[in-house]
């Protein structure tokens, strides 16, 4: 008789294998919802959130010369003291953000470890972080793997998804330890005008929380300058600004991101990443150097076609009977679907049946997200405007 349970002492139940915080976690909305978008051909897919581009080939050029010299080693865990470098430089041209290269900022992979660490350096078991949503659906997730409690900031349509500080405020608890705000965000578009981002530095400054500034969109913003929370003035101690190179440059299969904050908080989240991730891929950390030195350009283009389409899709949308707000940045619009009577999850599992297009349920990113979906635009305009045309008629046909 092997692998039976004793009845006797702590083998009388069967224990799950698994530790408890995981598995409590929700599987992620989007990899159940893709799983489905896998098992239909032909495809129109308008749900992944990356650039429709692939890395503009200087950076590509780059990386492979520092491949074919040799350059096949670890680096610093921080990174490479060149790239920190060009990093605070560009931070401080583009946004005015003043970071000492060698002790406020870490190279990590993807903006995705970058918030993993600080969640894991900020929280102590059951501390509460704030998350304005709907958004992203890794925060809630990696905020529970380091033990801490998630707390939805729901935004609402009505308002334009927009932060609301005064609820914000009342959310607020003595074992509030962070807030995590993505601007221009996924998925609604919505990016922060400088009164809201003075509000939050000054909630946080008076009642001592840290704020986790995920800007990863920041160049994606489509009419207005991007004001970096980071470069306001006071707040340099309690702000982590996190950003990378996956969207701006086109570059998400490279895994290179960046946390920007107090030397402390850098510190110690150098240390995980020291035993986790050990330092970035030398060879993307390269490509990265020269994103940030000869990659501008084609960054600004990308850009500009991003701002154009949003333009496009709103009005096709408008024209298809699906009330839309204007997109600020990023490249993901978040039309209504309340008019259909339908739930977003039953919404786009019907239109991927029907019309075999695949877009996002709005209420993967958090309640708030029910009642619209996530249309991406990192597709070439015939791609969105017959996705586009394809959703009417589904709607219509209902
Ligand atoms: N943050 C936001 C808001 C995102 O939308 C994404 C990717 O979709 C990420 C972080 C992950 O970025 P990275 O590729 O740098 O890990």
């Amino acid at each position: 008789m092997i692998n039976q349970p004793k009845e006797i002492g702590f083998h009388t139940h069967q224990r799950s294998r698994i530790a408890n915080r995981v598995e409590s976690m929700a599987p992620s909305g989007i990899r159940e919802f893709f799983e489905l978008v896998t098992s239909h051909h032909d495809i129109l897919s308008l749900g992944v959130g990356e650039p429709d581009f692939v890395t503009p080939w200087r950076i590509r050029e780059s990386a492979l010369y520092h491949i074919n010299r040799g350059e096949t080693s670890y680096t610093s865990n921080s990174g490479l003291p060149s790239l920190r470098e060009k990093i605070a430089a560009y931070l401080d041209h583009r946004f005015g953000i003043q970071a000492d290269p060698a002790h406020e900022i870490l190279v990590t992979v993807g903006v995705s470890e970058a918030l993993d660490l600080a969640l894991r350096a900020l929280l102590n078991p059951d501390d509460e972080v704030i998350i304005w949503e709907p958004a992203y659906v890794a925060y809630s997730p990696l905020v529970t793997l380091a033990g801490g409690k998630a707390i939805a900031l729901e935004s609402c349509a009505d308002d334009g998804f927009r932060l609301d500080l005064g609820k914000l405020e009342q959310l607020v608890t003595p074992r509030t330890r962070a807030i995590i705000i993505n601007y221009p965000n996924n998925p609604t578009g919505v990016t922060l005008k400088e009164f809201e981002l003075k509000g939050l530095a000054s909630l946080c400054l008076s009642h001592h929380i840290i704020m986790i500034s995920d800007e990863i969109y920041a160049e994606m913003t489509h009419d207005e300058h991007h004001i970096s929370l980071a470069s306001l003035p006071d707040i340099s101690g309690w702000v982590v600004l996190l950003s990378g190179f996956s969207k701006s440059f086109a570059m998400t299969g490279w895994r290179i991101g960046y946390a920007v904050g107090p030397a402390d908080l850098i510190s110690a989240m150098t240390r995980i990443h020291q035993y986790t991730m050990l330092c970035a891929p030398i060879m993307s950390q390269r490509a990265a150097e020269t994103a940030l030195e000869e990659g501008l350009v084609d960054m600004n283009e990308m850009c500009e076609i991003f701002r154009q389409r949003a333009n496009l899709i709103v009005q096709a949308l408008r024209d298809n009977g699906l009330p839309c707000h204007q997109p600020e940045g990023a490249f993901y619009a978040f039309p209504s679907i309340r008019n259909s009577g339908l739930n977003s999850m039953e919404f786009c599992r019907r239109l991927l049946d029907n019309e075999k297009v695949a877009i996002v349920p709005g209420s993967v990113f958090g309640r708030s997200g029910e009642g619209h979906v996530r249309i991406a635009y990192a597709a070439d305009t015939n791609t969105i405007e017959t996705a586009i045309g394809r959703i009417g008629r589904f709607i219509r046909n209902l």
